[in-house]
């Protein structure tokens, strides 16, 4: 089914800054958000993720720009009248209360009927599988479970938007992933629309539908979590998101699909789709799975190949990541899958060897 103008403008943020004394907080943020989207708002510790997460919960006001739900401006609206509930990192569970009466206490704040309170805290016990518990209080629940309490909670009221801060921060790793995969499903089953704030970029790659990229208040990036792994837009993305050998160099341009980046290693072949002119600084961005290593030099070696030698490898069952020297003294990472490696062909440290890449595994950063 194709989304609507309406459906794909579900919530509007729209030129918003926010200033706190004279610091800039949140500078020009503009995203247009789809109904029953799960949109990450990712970036390092201090780049203005939450504030902007508080300004949707009307927590804070913008000091300019609007933002505007379901074409509704939201400053009409105090925090209280808001459709939307933030389900914070700590939970914010009523520990004297049980599971049951945790999930019910917006909907008795509201004044609903008993039955029907009744009614939607069933269907949120449900919904989140911890029937069994209904009757415990929130310290008789594992990490996990109270997560789910406290999610099932800021459903019940059944909101247009959820705001998830954190969503994972109190849980282990192994738990986070587990949990990761459960609040997506359950998310996507009440069809919510979900902005979340995350410092982590696994967790953000792995729930959202789409993420923003956030450094010193601005959006340096918006796109799916492939594209945005995929095509970094910036050197700060390609570094902030998974791991990546980044090479800067010179542009030559010999003839329109001829574009070759000289770097202190090796020659990039790129070919065309690059506009740029002429001894113009630029960084090549290339991920470590992308690259290959042999023992001998490619046939083709007078573009995207360098010699060099194993420094150190780091054995991770599925893969190996190999620290290749090169002669410049500089250390690219290239990850092989071990499934993939040819049981002959096998590296150790101290190892003399290529390391070599097609020209569709380059991204070629300006800025
Ligand atoms: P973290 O991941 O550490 O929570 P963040 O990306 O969520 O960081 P914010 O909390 O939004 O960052 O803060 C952005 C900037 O605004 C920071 O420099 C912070 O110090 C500042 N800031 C946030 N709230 C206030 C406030 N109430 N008064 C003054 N400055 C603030």
């Amino acid at each position: 089914m194709v989304a609507t103008d309406k459906e794909k403008q579900f919530l509007q943020i729209q030129d918003v800054v926010k200033d706190f004394d004279g610091h800039r907080a949140v500078n020009h943020a503009n995203v247009d958000i789809a109904k029953g989207e799960i949109f990450a708002l990712l970036g390092p510790s201090g780049c203005g993720k939450s504030t902007l997460l508080r300004m949707l919960a009307g927590f804070e006001t913008p000091t300019s720009g609007r933002i505007l739900l379901n074409g509704v401006d939201l400053a009409t609206l105090p925090p209280y009248e808001r459709p939307m509930n933030m389900m914070f990192q700590s939970y914010a569970l009523f520990p004297h209360l049980t599971v049951w009466e945790n999930i019910a206490f917006g909907l008795r704040r509201e004044g609903q009927p008993k039955d029907r309170i009744a009614e939607r805290v069933e269907a949120m016990l449900k919904l989140v599988q911890l029937g069994k518990y209904a009757q415990r209080k929130p310290h008789q629940l594992s990490g996990g479970q109270q997560q789910r309490v406290a999610l099932a909670r800021s459903l019940a009221k059944q909101p247009q938007l959820l705001l998830l801060d954190e969503p994972m921060g109190a849980l282990d790793k192994k738990l986070r992933e587990q949990t990761q995969i459960e609040l997506v499903n359950i998310i996507e089953q009440v069809g919510v629309t979900c902005v979340m704030v995350t410092h982590d970029q696994e967790e953000a790659m792995t729930m959202a539908t789409r993420l923003a990229i956030m450094s010193e208040g601005r959006f340096l990036q918006v796109g799916a979590p492939s594209e945005i792994y995929e095509t970094p837009a910036t050197r700060f993305v390609a570094d902030f998101i998974g791991n990546v050998n980044l090479m800067d160099g010179t542009l030559t341009v010999d003839e329109p699909d001829h574009v070759v980046i000289d770097c202190a290693d090796c020659r990039h072949f790129v070919g065309h789709g690059i506009t740029g002119t002429e001894g113009m600084p630029v960084t090549v961005a290339l991920r470590p799975e992308k690259i290959h290593i042999s023992h001998h030099q490619p046939a083709e070696h007078e573009f995207n190949c360098a010699p060099g030698k194993i420094k150190e490898l780091s054995y991770f069952g599925m893969f190996t990541v190999y620290h290749v020297v090169l002669p410049s003294g500089a250390l690219i990472k290239v990850s092989v899958a071990n499934t993939q490696r040819h049981r002959d062909e096998s590296y150790t440290w101290g190892d003399e060897v290529w390391v070599h890449w097609s020209r569709s595994a380059h991204v070629v950063l300006t800025q």
